[in-house]
């Protein structure tokens, strides 16, 4: 159910709508748009009564929302959601004009290797830095991630060299420690259906970043990224990361197909990932400017300096030279499709 309010409706218009919707033991939330207020209800069981809730004062329509989800969908919200990650210095959205290009390591190994490898990122242009501190593993015997000692390692690199951090939460505790490091919260494609953490994620104070499921449809990720609306995060954004397929000449299929689907429903922004979506490094380049081509907002880079030594993921891991590569195809590739480049480094860059 959505109520869109009449383009010059008071505050105290809305709060009131709010305050019915709420004595009605539901849940309001209240969506500012250029135009006008719409406010999405949550919580109904059956289908509510569109009269009752027509006829408040400052109220230009109730509608029934088609779809099954509906936050996240565009008939709720029909201007595109643009999220501001960390300081307001750094200057970083995501689902603006500017691609956000977000690069470094599968997992925080060591801080050198982190620093050196955040450094290089840096000067390629990227303005956020990846990297696992908590890792989600196929085998209980390999590198978990180093924890906490490893979001105290991404704090300094946010410190000294101006990048955003994202980073990976597997689960509730490991989600209070990255929302207190890290300005975005992954969750990855192993944890997409877990109910539990999205909730916990929904109530979060940082942007989290959905990976789409191992094989899951489009309707259940967007299913997914409404847990975390439902509880009140609004800043989310989906990433595609490959899904099982028969094909084996890659690691997973890259669905690009998705990202212009995702945004004739949603309003989320939509980012791409085409390290796991290929799991070979010499595919990666390629199928990132394929991913910005088709209208990703940004994508999820794997980066290594000695990838042969990695930890995890060094054969899809792209060498720094290569992220340069990519950065100033993406730099060329902007102007053609209405997109914006950082032009270097970080302006807020310290180190
Ligand atoms: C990752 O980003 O390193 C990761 C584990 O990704 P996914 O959840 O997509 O497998
Ligand atoms: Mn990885």
């Amino acid at each position: 159910m959505l109520i869109v309010m009449k383009a010059g409706a008071s505050e105290e218009q809305i709060a009131g709508v709010c305050r019915h919707i709420e004595s009605l033991g539901l849940k309001p939330h209240p969506i500012p748009g250029a135009q006008r207020t719409a406010i999405g209800i949550t919580g109904n069981k059956g289908a509510l009564e569109l009269s009752d809730l027509a006829g408040l004062d400052g109220v230009a329509e109730a509608l029934r929302v088609s779809k099954p989800y509906k936050l996240v969908s565009l008939e709720v919200k029909p201007e595109k959601t643009v999220i501001p990650i960390g300081p307001p210095e750094l200057g970083i959205t995501i689902g603006g004009p500017e691609w956000v290009v977000m690069a470094g390591p599968c997992a925080v190994e060591n801080r050198e290797q982190t620093l050196r490898i955040a450094e290089q990122v840096a000067a390629a242009g990227a303005r956020m830095f990846r990297g696992g501190a908590f890792k989600p593993r196929t085998s209980p015997y390999s590198f978990q991630g180093m924890g906490e000692a490893g979001l105290e390692i991404l704090a300094e690199v946010r410190e000294r060299f101006g990048l955003g951090i994202v980073t990976e939460a597997v689960d509730e505790a490991s989600l209070a420690l990255v929302e207190q490091y890290a300005d975005m919260i992954q969750l990855g494609a192993r944890n997409m259906q877990n109910y539990a953490l999205l909730r916990r994620a929904g109530k979060a104070r940082k942007p989290v970043m959905l990976k789409r499921g191992l094989a899951a449809t489009l309707e259940e990720w967007l299913m997914a990224a409404e847990y975390l609306l439902s509880e009140g995060n609004y800043q989310v954004a989906l990433c595609e990361r490959g899904v099982r397929t028969f094909s084996d000449h890659s690691r997973n299929t890259l669905d690009l197909t998705v990202v212009p689907a995702v945004q004739e429903v949603s309003h989320l922004p939509v980012l791409v990932d085409p390290s796991h979506g290929t799991g070979r490094r010499d595919r990666v380049v390629p199928l990132a400017r394929a991913a910005l081509a088709v209208g990703a907002d940004g994508l999820l880079v794997e980066v290594h300096d000695t990838p042969d030594r990695a930890l995890s993921d060094g054969i899809q891991s792209i060498y720094p030279r290569q992220l340069e590569q990519l950065m100033a195809e993406a730099r060329g590739l902007a102007p053609l499709l209405a997109r914006r480049m950082p032009a270097t480094a970080s302006p807020a860059r310290r180190g």
